[in-house]
């Protein structure tokens, strides 16, 4: 694959890797997101089921209780957390479900009622839960969301008020003489009163584990990046096809350009191209010879039998001279019947021993129609530090001489 080509393919692997990061980081981020919104709906339901329980309790249930009070079916002076706490009930609730979870295999959703003056010691505000309840009475905040760590679980935290005390909470909440004997009795007299209408006196707050919902989204997230990457190097494999394809016609096409229509030899442009190039590799050892050779009496040849008979026996010969060739000699055409082999031979015998074969040869063939051919053939030796151009013309001058000399024979200036 040629160098243009190998560069291309490199920068589209570059970008291609730059946006399959950019998409997996992206998208682990949305999957996250989802998680995080998924994790909120689940504790916003549970939360708003949470709340309906409250009120069903405070609206249907204890009226109940008070009218069966208010009928003297049932002491005044009773109370039970079972039948008459909301928070109580709602702690219970909660705890059977948290009991649910674990037959599912589930983590705990830890919940908890947090209050400033609770009845009971176990719903005592902390600091924080102190402080995030002034917040939500004095400011129109109703809802808390925060990330948390626990043990080296993930939570989302959420805390909400409770509903604002109303007259029916005031009974139990006002003063120890409004309340049922039962709930002093208990409690004492102390704690969980003093409360005032319209004022939230707790906070409910949820923290649910993120995990469950990270483990989830990981699982299609784990598919994301499996059809991603089943993509990205399907892309990259049909882009590398058709590099390949285009780098194959090019090749084909420069061929084409290197090669003589009519004797399919190299032509006159890839001998300039190469003889730059063998003169500039000239490295010690190797002797780089250069041999011209010229059909005698062509023009006879042409007017004799035509020139379309002159094609082919220009075709013969060069078939008759690239199979008689050494493998690493290059056979050109340089212009009608001037043809040019240029070869690494180590010594000036070698190569007068090469150029005298081929003349032979040529001699020696019986071409079609025409029978009988010679050559001329004039070759030198590359002179270190000259240019192409010199070498070139000498090697003219000796096919020159070769003419001069007679026809069908080798001649050679070596300086
Ligand atoms: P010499 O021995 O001195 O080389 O004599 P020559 O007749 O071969 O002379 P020269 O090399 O100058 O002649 C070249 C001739 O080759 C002239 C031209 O008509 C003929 N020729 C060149 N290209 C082609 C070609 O592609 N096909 C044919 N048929 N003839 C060509
Ligand atoms: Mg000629
Ligand atoms: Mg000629």
């Amino acid at each position: 694959m040629n160098l243009y080509y190998k560069r291309l393919l490199g920068i589209i692997f570059v970008i291609m890797a730059l946006v399959y990061a950019t998409i997996v980081g992206v998208g682990y981020k949305v999957f996250r997101d989802y998680a995080l919104l998924q994790n909120q709906i689940d504790a916003k339901d549970l939360l708003m089921h949470s709340r309906a329980l409250r009120l069903y309790l405070e609206n249907t249930l204890k009226p109940v209780i008070y009218q069966l009070q208010n009928d003297g079916k049932l002491s005044h002076a009773f109370f039970d957390a079972k039948i008459l706490s909301t928070t109580y009930i709602s702690r219970q609730v909660m705890k059977e479900y948290n009991k649910q979870r674990k037959k599912e295999g589930l983590s705990k959703y830890i919940y908890k009622i947090a209050s400033d003056n609770p009845r009971n010691p176990i719903n005592k505000a902390n600091t924080q839960e102190s402080k995030l309840l002034k917040k939500f009475n004095d400011t129109n905040l109703t809802i808390y969301i925060k990330h948390v760590k626990k043990n080296t679980k993930e939570y989302i935290y959420y805390a909400m008020p409770v509903l604002k005390t109303k007259r029916s909470c005031m009974r139990c909440h006002s003063s120890p003489e409004l309340a049922p004997k039962g709930l002093i009795d208990k409690y004492g007299s102390k704690a969980g009163f003093g409360e005032h209408i319209n004022v939230s006196r707790a906070i409910v707050s949820l923290a649910v584990p993120f995990d469950e919902n990270i483990r989830n989204i990981q699982k299609f997230y784990r598919y994301f990046v499996f059809i991603l990457s089943a993509i990205f190097i399907l892309v990259f494999i049909i882009i590398c096809f058709f590099i390949n394809v285009l780098d194959k016609k090019d090749k084909k096409l420069k061929n084409k350009a290197e090669i003589d229509g009519l004797t399919n030899v190299y032509n006159r442009y890839k001998f300039n191209k190469d003889i730059e190039r063998f003169v500039n590799s000239q490295r010690d050892g190797d002797i780089l010879h250069l041999a011209m050779l010229d059909i005698d009496h062509f023009k006879n040849i042409n007017d004799k039998y035509g020139h379309s008979t002159g094609d082919m026996v220009l075709q013969e010969l060069c078939s008759l001279i690239s199979e008689n060739i050494r493998p690493s000699d290059r056979f050109y055409r340089v212009g009608g019947e001037e043809f040019t082999i240029v070869s690494f031979s180590n010594t000036y015998e070698t190569e007068l021993e090469f150029t005298q074969r081929i003349r032979k040869i040529v001699q020696q063939h019986r071409f079609k129609k025409v029978v009988n051919v010679t050559i001329s053939l004039g070759f030198t030796q590359y002179k270190k530090d000259e240019s192409s151009v010199q070498f070139y013309e000498r090697c003219d001058r000796a096919l020159y001489n070769a003419k001069e000399n007679g026809r069908d024979r080798v001649e050679s200036i070596i300086l």
